[in-house]
């Protein structure tokens, strides 16, 4: 079975939208949104949640009202700042600022803190009109967001082996953090999806070292390049330094806006568009590395 990872090192590259239209291009693959702080590629794919399932994200702190002597210890021991008088008096703890270190419970003479499973976040394996999606949502607040990462793609490889599918097309989180790594180790191909902007090439920069690190062939696609070409020669002489090759550029249209728009993707919005055509390029290319 080969993954293959969509990056970015910035939001706003163009990275789903390029994704799915390699989600809507071929049948013979299993789509997981890895970016689960804030997926996005379902509002695209239009999914059809076949099963939910809980990811216990870590733990909240709770107290008990009627153990709590509110002598304020835990307040003073708290590091985020999740543990307050409310204006009764009484000591709570904020569900969203709480990171689930356990302190309090250990440090409350009272014994009157305790930890319950956050299980507020989700994830889903969901039928799209092309196959599989495997998909999450993280709750606001709640952590571990490579972990989750972890799961929904081991989910996404029994799914594929069920489905004699032997190809994952992984739509990556943006930035260089845990999520991201989470998606990148073990992959057989990585995309980076870059801009032609003074961010982009900076980001750029940094996840070439992270897929270096991890190993991963890596190829580049410089989407917008037409908005700065000065840019986008300093990206392709960047990328030809450190041996990563540009496997495609895209120039700025409005397909991807009006495409979006309308709940699809680029190649199925503007099929006869150059945009389309060159996506169609870069993705046989990228399933060829
Ligand atoms: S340390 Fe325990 S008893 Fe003291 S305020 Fe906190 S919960 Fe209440
Ligand atoms: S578990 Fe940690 S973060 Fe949460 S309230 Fe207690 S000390 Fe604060």
């Amino acid at each position: 079975m080969k993954e293959y990872v969509v990056l970015s090192g910035k939001g706003g590259t163009g990275k789903t939208s390029i994704t799915a239209s390699f989600a809507t291009l071929d049948q013979n693959q299993i789509v997981v949104d890895c970016d689960v702080d804030a997926a996005n590629l379902h509002l695209l794919l239009s999914p059809n949640v076949e099963s939910e399932h809980v990811f216990i994200s870590g733990h909240t702190a709770v107290i008990d009202p009627e153990k709590c002597s509110q002598c304020g210890l835990c307040i003073d021991y708290c590091r985020f700042d999740a543990i307050h008088y409310d204006h009764t008096g009484r000591v709570i703890i904020s569900e969203i600022s709480c990171d689930g270190c356990r302190l309090c419970e250990r440090v409350c003479p009272k014994q009157a803190i305790y930890a319950v499973p956050s299980d507020k976040s989700r994830w889903y394996i969901s039928n799209y009109r092309n196959g599989k999606l495997i998909h999450a949502r993280i709750a606001p607040g709640e952590e571990n967001s490579g972990k989750l990462v972890r799961i929904i793609r081991q989910a996404a490889q029994e799914e594929a082996k069920t489905q004699n599918q032997d190809t994952l097309i992984l739509d990556g989180p943006p930035g260089t953090g845990c999520p991201v790594i989470s998606s990148l180790s073990g992959v057989h191909a990585c995309l980076i999806v870059t801009e032609a902007s003074v961010s982009g090439l900076h980001d750029l920069k940094r996840i070439l070292e992270l897929t270096k690190q991890y190993g991963v062939r890596t190829q580049v696609v410089i989407n917008k390049f037409d908005l700065n070409v000065e840019i986008t020669a300093k990206i392709e002489a960047y990328c030809e330094t450190v041996q990563v090759p540009v496997i495609g550029t895209l120039a700025f249209d409005s397909n991807f806006v009006e495409a979006m728009i309308a709940c699809k993707s680029v190649c199925e919005w503007a099929p006869e568009s150059d945009s389309c055509k060159q996506i169609k390029e870069i993705y046989s290319k990228f399933i060829a590395s």
